[in-house]
This record gives structure tokens, sequence and C-alpha cells, in this order.
């Protein structure tokens, strides 16, 4: 099987000297994990993350990028800013910027282009709400997004993409998919990379569940045959619980 990612995705939570502490407590629970560890942390925590896991084995990205270099853009980051810090991953196209932020799936991959063109790696997000799941739109709307995400995006450029499947109705709501629901979605998502690189690069492809996940569902999840491991809000934010599910993942 492919090795895992496990990322954490803080959201906006924890001030700089929280994300040190939480650092600090994470270190050592997780030393030695046998997949790859990632924590995506507010913009303002990225110094301090990414000086405080130097020589460990977690990596540091952000949850958002501007498509632009620079320019007049208030509020916005660019790429460039990022990587000069160190930050090695973005999470591009959640579903919470999607909803309350006005991200649609073009400037989603306006942004993907830019991240991959400075360096960056990249969690592109998709998922479904609630009401398109009880449509029967699912897996449509997924290879749709993933379609139009990727747009431009080479097979070189697709290394660097990992792809998070996030049905809506999961976030944050402690309803999680069942092992099947995230397994037909992302062999849904595989077959999709496969029409647009070839089986090869689609078998190599990282695709993650997220939603819910914790440290008691995580094996079954991460037991799927096409779910490559996982993308964590909540239980993100506890050095225990994303440890476990690391270890779940290992
Ligand atoms: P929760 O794990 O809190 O449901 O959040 C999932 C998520 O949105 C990660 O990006």
């Amino acid at each position: 099987k492919r090795k895992a990612v496990i990322a954490g995705n803080w959201k906006m939570n924890k001030t700089a000297g929280e994300a040190a502490e939480l650092i600090s407590a994470l270190i050592p629970e997780v030393a030695g994990a046998d997949c790859e560890v990632v924590i995506c942390t507010p913009f303002t925590d990225l110094p301090v993350a990414v000086s405080k896991t130097a020589g460990s084995n977690i990596s540091v990205g952000a949850q958002n990028v501007h498509f632009e270099k620079s320019g007049a853009f208030t509020g916005e980051i660019s790429a460039d800013m990022l990587t000069e810090l160190g930050v090695e991953y973005v999470i591009i196209g959640h579903s919470e910027r999607r909803q309350y932020f006005a991200e649609t799936d073009e400037t989603v991959n306006k942004r993907l282009k830019a991240a991959l063109a400075a360096g960056l790696k990249v969690i592109l997000c998709v998922g479904e709400s609630l009401a398109q799941r009880e449509q029967g739109v699912t897996s449509e709307l997924v290879a749709l997004q993933t379609r139009i995400a990727l747009g431009g995006v080479s097979a070189a450029e697709l290394k660097n993409v990992i792809i998070a499947y996030e049905p809506i109705w999961a976030i944050g709501t402690g309803l999680t998919a069942t092992a099947e629901q995230a397994e037909e979605v992302c062999k849904t998502i595989r077959e999709v990379i496969a029409a647009l690189y070839g089986k090869a690069e689609a078998e190599a492809f990282t695709i993650q569940y997220g939603g819910s996940m914790n440290a008691k569902n995580a094996d079954e999840l991460l037991a799927m045959p096409d779910v490559d491991g996982g993308l964590i809000g909540g239980a993100s934010l506890k050095a225990p619980d994303f440890a476990a599910i690391v270890k779940a993942a290992s």
C-alpha cells in the first residue's frame, strides 16, 4: 500500500504561543512514525511551526494561498511568502473556504497552479454537501471538482498534489463517512486521476479522507484500499489524539 499522509488542519485555532506548546508535545509522540506527518497551521503560527519542527519528522503547511505573486490584494498571502518561511505544504479548496469565502473551482485551480509553480505541495480538498449526496450526484460532483482543479497541471506537477476527500456533512459534526462511503469516493477520484494522467500515476497518487476522523475510526478508514491517509480537524488540536491517528497509519 502507498505510504500514508496524516495531516492536521488546525483551522482558526492556536495562537503562536499555543502552537509552540502543541508542537513540543507532538514531536516525541509522532517520532519514528511510518507515515508522513503534516500540520497546517494559521499563517501567524507558521514561523514558530517551521522553527519548532526543524529536525523532526513533522512538515508544516498553510491553509490557503493567493494565486497572484504580489500586488493590491489586501489580506492575502502569496506562495513565495510561504516558501521563504520554509513552509512545504498548503491546503487549497477546503469546503470552509468555498462556503464562507466564495472560493470556486476556478479560483481553486488558479491557487493550485500558483502554489505548484512556487514549489509548494498541495492538499486539494473536494467533497459534497448532504443535499448533493442525497441527490445522488456525489461521484459526478467530486469528479468535476477534481478535473477543474487540476486543469493545466502536468504529470510532473501532479507528484506534488494530494487530494483530500472531505464530505461537508462529516466535517466537525462527529458524523463520519462509513469506510465504504469513503472508499467509494476515493476510488472514483483515483479513476479520474487515471483518466487524466494514466494508471501508473493514479496508483502512486495519495488520496486522504477527512471529516470527523479520530483515534477510534482511523483504523477502519485507513484500511480501505484507496484511502491513503487523513486530513484531521478537531482531533489534530490535541497531541495524544493526533498521535493516535498517526500511529494507526504507521
Ligand atoms: P474535523 O476533523 O474537525 O471534522 O475537520 C475535518 C476537516 O475539515 C479537515 O480539513
